[in-house]
Order: structure tokens, then sequence, then C-alpha cells
């Protein structure tokens, strides 16, 4: 058997992230604020994030430097491997090339801990001695925890109702990190006691939660809040996996022709995916395919306008294609991926077509998943399968084509403290849940009283 695994020494660790919005044609439109809908200044934002982060929000500056701190603390798990998917492509029977990035080698076991480190470290940089951030299926809150631990803040997390009685070990990981964890909505908060007063049995949602932590965060001077997806900075944060990825594909001898994540905010996509972008603003032929759940179809049916980025209506109006914010997922199995938004950049890019979206059952994203733990030995977090998936459609794709493509995609997380989604497949109790178009009619019909792009 050929070499499988492509490591690179610590010393090639990035020194810089890579800003996408330096390659655009056009800039995303901005965010505004929720009350006036005028586009939101820097001093807005001054209450809830570090000034650090806030400039890299708005940045154009193609690269931006990584402080030493950072890439010191990147260094316990980066740089992450590269795998060529030798044992997964002889079980596809396809001869194209598939290489994928692990980035489950991290404490947390996902991507998440490459923005959370720098976080952290800006609002120690800053003063800040506190940090409030929602959680969904867990793994940005135990990451934020990590992080938090490593430049001696305190972490508080409000996990959605459902994880929090679902995912025990995620809150466990929380609170060995030193991190507070609590059920959301919580008592805790204006906006958590009013959603238990109408609703006390709900399963909240990270709309939900993400009101919390930010109310946190404003009404505390020790505190500011923290985004794990989404925002411009979070991603650019994350492209140190496809930066890393390309040097080792170089080292592979390989250069690809499609580049695949899996979507739920934008992030781990935007990691593996942005960097290509330099690539093809230079006149390369890359196709960046980004793969989300049909039960939570944000890009693939959602509306692209101006949505709430949280269910309060506290933080900004953000241009995205949306399920809406009153959106409360059904209950499937990748908690990564139920967010109702989407990254304004990946929306971007998906609307001037230089990204495409395809939007997959959980069902037979688990039968490429536990394909993968097969065939290479690694059982992928329920939101990767997404991926996974989209990566047998290209195999098929390129057969039907009579060509081979080299297929990179980013594997963005181990599915360790999934195990119950797994029994759920293989018992065959897992069912599929097609969002209604009902339920799209009501966040249009809402959607239609905000302002819309390009107005
Ligand atoms: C959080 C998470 C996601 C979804 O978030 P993105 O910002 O879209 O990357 C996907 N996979 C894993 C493993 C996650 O932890």
């Amino acid at each position: 058997m050929p070499s499988t695994r492509y490591v690179l020494p610590e010393g090639e660790i990035p020194t810089h992230w890579y800003n996408v919005a330096a390659d655009l044609d056009s800039p995303p439109p901005p965010p505004l604020n929720p009350g006036t809908g005028a586009p939101i200044g820097p001093d807005e934002l001054a209450p809830i994030f570090p000034m650090a982060l806030i400039g890299q929000e708005v940045s154009t500056e193609r690269w931006v430097p990584i402080p030493d701190e950072v890439r010191d603390a990147y260094r316990l798990w980066r740089p992450t491997p590269l795998h060529r998917a030798h044992r997964l492509e002889a079980d596809l029977g396809t001869s194209c090339r598939i290489f994928y990035k692990y980035e489950g080698v991290s404490p947390a076991g996902s991507h998440k801990p490459n923005t959370a480190v720098p976080q952290a470290f800006y609002n120690r940089e800053e003063g800040v001695t506190r940090i409030a951030t929602e959680t969904g299926a867990g793994q940005w809150g135990s990451s934020l925890a990590l992080s938090c631990q490593l430049f001696g803040l305190e972490c508080k997390v409000y996990m959605v109702r459902a994880s929090f009685d679902a995912k025990p070990y995620r809150k466990t990981m929380i609170a060995t990190w030193g991190g507070e964890c609590v059920a959301s909505p919580s008592p805790d908060t204006n906006a958590g006691r009013a959603i238990l007063e109408q609703m006390p049995d709900t399963p909240g949602s990270l709309g939900i939660a993400i009101s919390e932590a930010v109310e946190d965060a404003a009404t505390r001077d020790d505190t500011k809040y923290s985004l794990g997806s989404v925002l411009n900075h979070v991603l650019l944060h994350q492209t140190v996996i496809g930066q890393e990825a390309k040097a080792q594909l170089a080292a592979a001898d390989a250069e690809p022709d499609v580049v695949v994540g899996c979507v739920g905010g934008g992030s781990n996509f935007a990691g593996i995916a942005f960097p290509f972008v330099a690539d093809i603003a230079a006149g390369r032929s890359i196709r960046l395919v980004a793969a989300e759940p049909a039960a939570c179809p944000t890009l693939t049916r959602g509306h692209y306008g101006y949505d709430f980025g949280d269910t309060a209506k506290l933080a900004p109006l953000l241009p995205m294609h949306t399920l809406g914010h009153g959106f409360v997922p059904a209950g499937i199995h990748s908690g990564g991926l139920r967010y109702h938004g989407m990254a304004p950049l990946v929306s971007h890019m998906v609307h001037t077509g230089l990204v495409e979206a395809r939007a997959y059952h959980q069902r037979e994203c688990f039968a490429e998943g536990v394909r993968f733990a097969r065939s290479e030995g690694i059982i992928p977090a329920p939101e990767p399968t997404h991926a996974l998936r989209a990566v047998r459609e290209e195999v098929e794709r390129a057969a039907q084509e009579g060509v081979d493509r080299t297929i990179l995609v980013n594997l963005c997380g181990h599915g360790n403290f999934d195990m119950s989604a797994y029994e759920d497949y293989l018992a065959g109790t897992m069912v599929d849940y097609e969002l209604p178009e009902a339920e799209l009619e009501v966040a249009a019909a809402e959607l239609a009283e905000l302002p819309t792009i390009g107005a």
C-alpha cells in the first residue's frame, strides 16, 4: 500500500490567516443594526467583542498575522494530518483520488479550537476575564472552555437544552476544562426567563442560546461574547486548515479539482475551501462544494436576505441564506448543522456562483460515515458524513463523465461522542426528515418585513 499520511513539521503551522475578502469581486453586504437598520459600526460591536476581532471582521487585507502565543497553542495538535483515502477509494471502486484533512486530532475532537484559541487570546489581550457563549451539540462549548483554560479566562456556556440532556459527555468535557455549562433556555438571563415562561418544555435552539449569551456579555463589564461559526473572523481563523492542506497536497504531488466540506454555520467549509479561492482567482478551475442536511437546508432552500442572528433579535441583522430566526430544528443527529442561518461570506459566494450547495438526508450520510469507518478506520462526526456523501456523488459523477478527479474533503471531527446516533442508524431506527414547504413559507413572511439585499 503506498503512503497515505502527509504530515507537516511543527514549524510549518501557517504564520498568517488567509482573508478571502481580498480575492472576491464584490464584498458581501454589511451587517445592519437590529434596531435602526443602518450599517453597523465597530463601536456598536465593542460591548460584545474585543476590538482586535472587530478589526478582523471588517478587514480586507489578504494576510492577517497569527500571534506567536496562538501558534504556540496550535502546536498542541497542529499541523493536522492529510490522508490519501486509498481504502475508501477501493471501497467506492473509483479511480478518483480522495484526500481528507483530519481535524479530529484536536483536544476537543473537531476544527473548532482553531478559532476558540485566538478568540480567547484576543479577549485576554484586551483585559477581558470572562467569555459567554452558546453551544449546540457541545463541540463549540468544549472548544471554548479548553481555550479559556489555556489563557486563564472564565467561560460560561449556554447549551441548547435538547443537547444538554442528550449529550452529557460534552457537558463533562466543558466542566473538566473549567467551564460552567447551563441548559438553555436558562433562568440566568431575561431572554431565557421569558422563553421558559411561554414554553417551559422547549428543547431550546441555537437562536435562543445566542440571545442568552449575548445578553450575558452585554450586561457585564468583565464579559465578552464569542461565536464559534458564521462571522468573518471565525472563518478567517479556520483557514489554517486549507493552507496546510495545500502544502500537504503539494507533497503528494496533487492539486484538487473539487474541495468539499459540510456546512452548519460555514466555518469548517470556509477553512478548507477559502484558501483555494486565491487559486481560482488566478485562473485555476476548482469546484467548491458545500454539503448540508435536508432537514436544515439553509443554502439549498433558504431565503437570501437579511435576518437576525438570534431569536430575541439582539444580534445584528446579517445578509445570509436563512430559514428564519424563529426556526426550531427537528431532532436530527447532526447537532452542529442546525443553525437557521449561514455565514454571510459563504452565502454571498453561493449567491454569486463561486460555491455549489447540496443537501442530503441523514441516513444516506450515515451510510457513508459507516463506509468511512470500515475503510479508513476513523468514525466521523455526524456533520462530516454530509461531506462524505457529497464525495460519493462526485465520484459517481466523475465515473459518468469518464474522468478521474482529485477530491479534497474536510473530515472536521470524529464521532466518538455520537455513538447514540450511530446506534440508531445501525439499528434501523433513524428516520429522514424533509423540512416542510409550509415552514419555509412562514419564515418567508417574517423575512419580507426585513431589509432586502441590494435594495
Ligand atoms: C460545529 C461543527 C460543525 C458545523 O459548524 P461549521 O461552522 O459549519 O463548521 C461541523 N462539524 C463539526 C465536527 C462541528 O463541530
